[in-house]
């Protein structure tokens, strides 16, 4: 590895931003242990509690028929495949009850797009979830579904937002992000918005009072720089949301023409500020991007898992590249742990406004997941009930509440359990706690005796021939 051209200690100290450049060259100069030393600075900057998070949520995707085809998508139906559903409200009902009982707090309803279902489908089903269950949270349909019922319902999608916010919607998931150049978009998220839309749908929310999370899909056709393109205009875009109450538009005297026309943010994102000017009249406090999440392409089952695997001998250099297979998106560079690990570290070191990165346990498993809280994640994500999508896609990570509390508190933190909104609901610090509670039923691991060595030995069995029992507590068994 290479000396940096530049001084890290100013950024880690949050005097000074990270720019594009240096980005890149953290990615291709520092090695893993610095990276992960540097955005666990920064980590423990921002969160210097002795906490780190989790939520108890449900992921209900209301519906899998979709007008899109991306194609790293397993998920997605046609209206006329067999195995096409939409799901009514008794039925999510049913799954809320179910996450109600086990102490959830927020449901993460997305679907694919469905061309069928009229705007009062979602407004009965939000009104219904609202007054049925109180006091769980809505985070629901991301800007990629929110382009699509712009389409669908003929309307611009601030008028589509109020509506859902007076019905219960609480706030929108970053989800469809994927990689906002144009480029990678065309060729892997067709019949998906475009970067600029899923931005201008966030500027929306979060001129509306809503806060919302954002993410990026890593692993696939993108280059290096891509992946910073897209997290600068992240960062941009939340500037400009952090800037509601005091920027240009805060000013009674800024007209919406002197904002556009003396905005340089205005002038780097055309496409964002195209449609839908923000409101002049705005009576709420504005929203942010409360989280960020990556993760990288999992490819079984898709269109694109069937694609190539780049190798240098093969394709030469993949970053930027004009190699026509690497160019057309016909070749892919997967993400491994090390990958996953390093554009976290960079993603916190570069994302100074966004307070909260999510570890991505369940594309990376438990134990990297684990591992991302020391690399700038300060927080596990959900202990998902139910998960469709990456599933669907060959990976089957799952852990509840006892596993994601025993992890946190293996990485030297207290579990805390939190809400949408990043208050802490119960800080896990007795013996009560889900991960210190006597199981009535603990799993049951066999141990084995070979070449005079036991593995998985424990006192006072070590002279026993035959294979044992021991009671031990297992990750992932329950
Ligand atoms: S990723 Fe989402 S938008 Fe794309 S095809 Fe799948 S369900 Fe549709």
């Amino acid at each position: 590895m290479n000396r940096l051209t530049f001084d890290i200690d100013p950024i880690i100290a949050g005097q000074r931003r990270l720019s594009a450049e240096q980005a890149l060259e953290l990615y291709h100069n520092a090695s893993l242990h610095d990276l992960g030393r540097w955005a666990n600075a920064v980590s423990q900057r921002l969160h210097p509690q002795e906490t780190r998070t989790y939520v108890i949520d449900r992921n209900i995707n209301y519906t899998n028929v979709c007008t899109a085809k991306c194609t790293f998508c397993a998920f997605r139906r046609d209206h006329e495949d067999q195995d096409s559903y939409t799901l009514d409200h008794h039925q999510i009902d049913e799954k809320i009850r179910e996450l109600v009982s086990i102490g959830g707090t927020q449901i993460l309803m997305q679907g694919g797009m469905n061309d069928r279902l009229p705007i009062e489908y979602y407004e009965d089903l939000l009104r219904y979830i609202k007054s049925t269950f109180p006091t769980i949270h809505i985070h629901a349909f991301s800007p990629p579904e929110f382009a699509e019922f712009e389409r669908f319902f003929n309307m611009d999608a601030r008028d589509i937002l109020r509506r859902f916010k007076a019905a219960g919607l609480d706030t929108i998931p970053g989800g469809g992000g994927e990689i906002f150049a144009p480029r990678v978009r065309r060729r892997i998220g067709i019949g998906k918005c475009s970067g600029d839309d899923w931005l201008r749908i966030m500027r929306i929310a979060h001129e509306e009072g809503m806060n919302t999370s954002c993410t990026m899909l890593i692993g696939h056709i993108e280059f290096i720089r891509e992946r910073i393109e897209h997290m600068l205009a992240l960062r941009d875009m939340q500037d400009y949301a952090l800037s509601l109450d005091t920027g240009p538009l805060a000013s009674p005297t800024c007209s919406l023409n002197e904002f556009f026309d003396d905005n340089p943010l205005v002038q780097r994102y055309p496409g964002v500020f195209a449609k839908s000017p923000p409101p002049k009249d705005r009576q709420q406090a504005p929203g942010s991007y409360t989280a960020f999440i990556h993760w990288p392409f999992q490819r079984e089952n898709t269109p694109l898992g069937r694609a190539k695997e780049w190798d240098e001998q093969t394709y030469g250099p993949f970053d930027d590249s004009t190699n026509d297979d690497i160019l057309r998106g016909r070749v892919v560079r997967m993400a491994g742990a090390d990958e996953y690990l390093r554009m976290l570290a960079i993603a916190r070191l570069f994302l100074d406004n966004i307070p909260n990165l999510q570890s991505s346990w369940v594309t990376m498993g438990p134990k990297i997941g684990q591992l991302a809280l020391f690399f700038g994640a300060n927080d596990m994500g959900s202990v998902m009930m139910e998960e469709n999508v990456v599933s669907a896609a060959g990976t089957t990570f799952k852990l509840n509440e006892r596993e994601i509390c025993r992890l946190i508190r293996d990485a030297g933190w207290i579990p805390a359990q939190r809400d949408q909104y990043y208050n802490i609901l119960h800080r896990h610090d007795g013996p009560g706690s889900p991960d210190l509670r006597p199981l009535e039923h603990p799993p049951i691991r066999e141990v084995h005796k070979r070449d005079a060595q036991y593995i998985g030995a424990a006192p006072g069995l070590d002279d026993d021939d035959q294979g044992v029992k021991l009671q031990l507590p297992i990750l992932g068994s329950e």
